[in-house]
């Protein structure tokens, strides 16, 4: 894998001819990008009519990269071209509010709770400030708003600056604001809906967030109408659907899915949480809810699948003490799923922010 890069994969597959046309994949413009991540290699293809008709290239490609090295790993994604709803999506999302030096917004979200939407939340942000990107998150969960006791800055207070903002709270580089820094835990809140919206578009509006490249916003559980609002009013660059395997999770997760699709949200994939268990002692992986239901539900969906972590002890006590930084100490191999989920959220950013023309629908593997 180390010695491939985009020229050399272009070489191996330069002489597959798409048939329908009977020129090389090259001439016609079908093979559109080449990505290539630590441990994997995405080939983009652009199809112009209905998919089967592209088995056969597709077929083409699996041999020419089999037969270079059968080590090599890699997906073959079909995409169409841009469609008239993409283009309505990007002038919705001009519209929407974003901090000036934020450079995406990105929402967390799940179709119910407890599924571990802010856990997966604090550490994907620990993943990627470890490789250098500014991160920052807003837990807009009102009603159980839990990152200020993921991060462990719980007795922390936030402050009004000279320009009139109001301070995040900053811990291990992630900059943190919570309804939950700003309201007393212990008094009882009753949430109105106008109240509900005002309150989060303050949040991002009235925070002095700095300079962020993505703020990842811990959404609330559900697809009611603060969901749905957040969704219209923020200019999102995309939704991670973070769901667990079994079939009832699948169905709420689907439910997320459709919500973000119907206001134009781009959907950057699925996360599978508490995938499986493996036993420490021997290795064994036992699959407490099920495995596998996310990826087939991302397939299913025509929206990519970002990856799996664990049902992992020692994750759910360093969450919940906000000691994140314990999985991501040298070494510890805790923090290599989120290490890949986070890849795939750094192709997601760079190809919008490239502003790529094309939308994959269907992946092989
Ligand atoms: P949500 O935000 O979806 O309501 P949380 O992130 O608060 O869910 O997670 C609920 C509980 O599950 C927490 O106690 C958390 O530590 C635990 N948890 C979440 N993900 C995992 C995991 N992969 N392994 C172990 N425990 C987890």
């Amino acid at each position: 894998m180390e010695n491939l890069n985009e020229e050399s994969i272009k070489n191996i597959l330069k002489d597959i001819k798409d048939l329908n046309v009977n020129k090389s994949i090259i001439e016609t413009g079908t093979l559109s990008n080449i990505i290539i991540t630590k441990d994997l290699i995405s080939i983009i293809l652009v199809i112009k009519h209905d998919k089967t008709l592209y088995d056969n290239l597709v077929k083409q490609c699996e041999k020419k990269l089999n037969d270079f090295n059968d080590l090599i790993k890699y997906n073959i994604v079909l995409t169409t071209e841009k469609s008239n709803s993409n283009a309505k999506k990007e002038s919705h999302i001009k519209d929407g509010i974003k901090p000036e030096k934020v450079k995406h917004i990105i929402a967390v979200a799940s179709g119910k709770g407890g599924v571990g939407k802010s856990t997966l939340t604090t550490n994907l942000a620990m993943s990627l400030i470890n490789k250098n990107f500014k991160i920052g998150i807003l837990d807009a969960d009102i009603y159980g708003p839990s990152q200020p006791r993921m991060l462990g800055i719980k007795d922390e207070k936030p402050i009004q600056n000279q320009n009139g903002k109001i301070t995040t709270v900053d811990k291990y580089g992630i900059k943190c604001m919570s309804i939950g820094l700003l309201i007393d835990e212990e008094k009882p809140m009753i949430w109105r809906g106008p109240m509900v919206q005002g309150a989060l578009e303050q949040l991002i509006k009235d925070v002095d967030w700095g300079e962020l490249d993505i703020l990842f916003v811990d959404m609330p559980p559900g697809t009611g109408d603060v969901q749905l609002t957040m969704s219209q009013r923020v200019s999102l660059s995309g939704a991670i659907i973070v769901s667990t395997p079994q079939d009832i999770a699948l169905i709420d997760a689907r439910k997320g899915l459709n919500m973000f699709k119907k206001v134009n949200v781009p959907i950057i994939g699925i996360i599978e949480n508490m995938s499986y268990y493996q036993c420490p002692n021997c290795n064994d992986k036992t699959m407490l809810f099920g495995h596998g239901g996310a990826k087939i539900t991302a397939l299913d969906m025509n929206v990519p699948y970002l990856g799996e972590v664990p049902l992992d002890i020692e994750i759910r006590i360093n969450s919940d003490n906000g000691e994140p930084d314990k999985i991501f100490s040298k070494g510890n191999k805790k923090s290599i799923p989120f290490d890949k989920i986070s890849d795939n959220i750094i192709d997601f950013i760079k190809k919008s922010s490239n502003e790529k023309e094309n939308e994959p629908i269907i992946i092989f593997e």
